[in-house]
């Protein structure tokens, strides 16, 4: 990693016994020991509209000026996506130099972006103390998915996953989270219409006319998010929570709950907690169907077995056959792609009368991975046996291969790259254009 000082026990994270994690790592937020930059401003970016008017009013305001002023940050910072004081139009002039003395909205810095041959984008972005992470874009013919990382690296082993070899760096916070769907935004040059839009879509490097669309009724590209980025977002409940009712909020970034999907290997004691605390759609990863196999490729397994996850899961909050809980499936040659496989997954979901579909992955490779992907055949005949089971088993189709964004390949370049290459390599992209310019 960048920073390979940073233990998670010497940024003060619980260590980590063995493979399996058994308690969720405590918060690391601003949002309650609110940390100041190098510089003494605060970061607003990730706060909630109350810790805004506190914070205000600590540095000065009078209760009822740091409510007014509260809301009209939250407004210009979530709903229309500025990043300066300054373009906040209906806050006095005078206002303005003294909110960006005191405090300042960031957003995770996008070290690479990369652009896929079927339309996926993946960019490597990095926090404020040198962490790098990575978010996922796949435009599809009505819908665009954002997928999110909740932590970098992941505490979780399962065998098949390219991010589960990392090992745990941190959580990300509430403000890196929620900038995840900032900066997507901008890069989409997807805030409410306004000059803000163009100086956005620049500063993200990015054409205006790029990726034009009409997925929604309100003509957005971005439609959907997925919590499938890097980490497990129930080991980051906090954080993850904040930061989605932040993305929920119809005064914030107003995406509706039914668009949005948290997936988890299982984390059962946090599972009712997600349904009624933030009542998104479930997506579990099961991938096997009996204790031996699913202990040995989701070793968080040993700890919340099957029944007990599929338990969970029938005692979800809010779903419903209109709500219907998905269940990932990684295709794996010779491990879990047998017809008998298929009929024991029909059989729990019927036993636990889950109202269930079934997402069948096919496995994407990355170096050193000790499996393969099965063949298109089996997985079809898999997918028939559980859709003549009267459970819908589509087959995802694997996107961004080729700039490893697909399912289970995010791990961060900064890992295979150095932070002088990735430099190196920068400076080369930008020699390279101006070349190109002046022909
Ligand atoms: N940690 C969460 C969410 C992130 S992973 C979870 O495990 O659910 C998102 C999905 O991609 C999970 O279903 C995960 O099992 C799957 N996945 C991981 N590695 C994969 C790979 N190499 N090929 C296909 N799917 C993979
Ligand atoms: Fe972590 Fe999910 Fe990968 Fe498992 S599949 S290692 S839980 S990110």
């Amino acid at each position: 990693m960048t920073d390979a000082n940073l233990s998670p026990a010497a940024i003060g994270l619980m260590p980590i016994p063995g493979h399996i994690d058994p308690v969720p790592v405590p918060r690391t937020n601003l949002v309650d020991g609110v940390t100041p930059r190098a510089d003494g401003r605060i970061d607003v970016m990730g706060l909630p509209k109350k810790r805004i008017t506190e914070l205000f009013e600590i540095a000065g305001l009078d209760a009822k000026a740091a409510k007014l002023r509260a809301k009209q940050v939250y407004h210009w910072l979530y709903h229309r996506g500025v990043t300066e004081f300054e373009a906040m139009t209906d806050i006095a002039k005078t206002m303005r130099p003294w909110l960006s003395e005191r405090f300042v909205i960031g957003r995770p810095e996008i070290v690479e972006a990369q652009h896929s041959v079927d339309g996926t984008r993946k960019w490597l972005l990095r926090t404020a103390d040198g962490h790098d992470f990575e978010m996922v874009f796949i435009p599809d013919a009505d819908r665009g998915t954002l997928c999110v990382s909740s932590q970098v690296g992941c505490t979780l082993n399962c065998k098949f996953c390219h991010t589960g070899t990392m090992r745990l760096v941190r959580n990300l916070t509430v403000g890196e989270i929620v900038g995840q769907v900032m900066l997507a935004r901008d890069a989409l040059g997807e805030w409410p219409k306004s000059a803000t839009d163009t100086r956005l879509a620049t500063m993200a490097g990015l054409d205006e006319d790029e990726d034009e669309g009409n997925y929604s009724s309100d003509g957005r590209l971005l439609t959907n998010i997925v919590m499938m980025g890097m980490g497990e977002p129930l080991y980051n409940f906090d954080n993850v929570k904040d930061a989605l009712k932040l993305v929920m909020d119809g005064e914030g970034l107003a995406l509706s709950r039914r668009r949005i999907t948290l997936s988890t290997s299982g984390v059962v004691p946090q599972m009712a907690r997600c349904g009624e605390e933030i009542g998104v759609n479930l997506a579990v990863s099961l991938h096997a169907v009996t204790k031996d196999v699913r202990d040995e490729i989701v070793p968080i397994n040993r700890k919340y077995g099957i029944e007990e996850l599929l338990q969970a899961c029938a005692d979800y909050p809010g779903a419903s056959n209109a709500r219907r809980i998905t269940f990932e499936y990684v295709m794996l040659k010779d491990k879990n792609d047998s017809d008998a496989d298929a009929r024991e997954l029909v059989r729990l979901l019927q036993q636990y009368r889950l109202p269930a579909k079934v997402n069948l992955i096919p496995f994407n490779p990355w170096p050193g991975t000790p499996y393969e992907c099965s063949t298109p055949e089996r997985i079809r005949a898999f997918s028939n046996i559980v859709f003549e089971g009267g459970i819908s088993a589509p087959v995802r189709t694997p996107r961004g291969r080729d700039i490893d964004a697909a399912c289970g390949q995010l791990k961060t370049a900064a890992e295979k790259k150095s932070r002088a290459q990735i430099d190196r390599e920068a400076l080369e992209r930008i020699y390279a254009e101006k070349e190109a310019e002046l022909g």
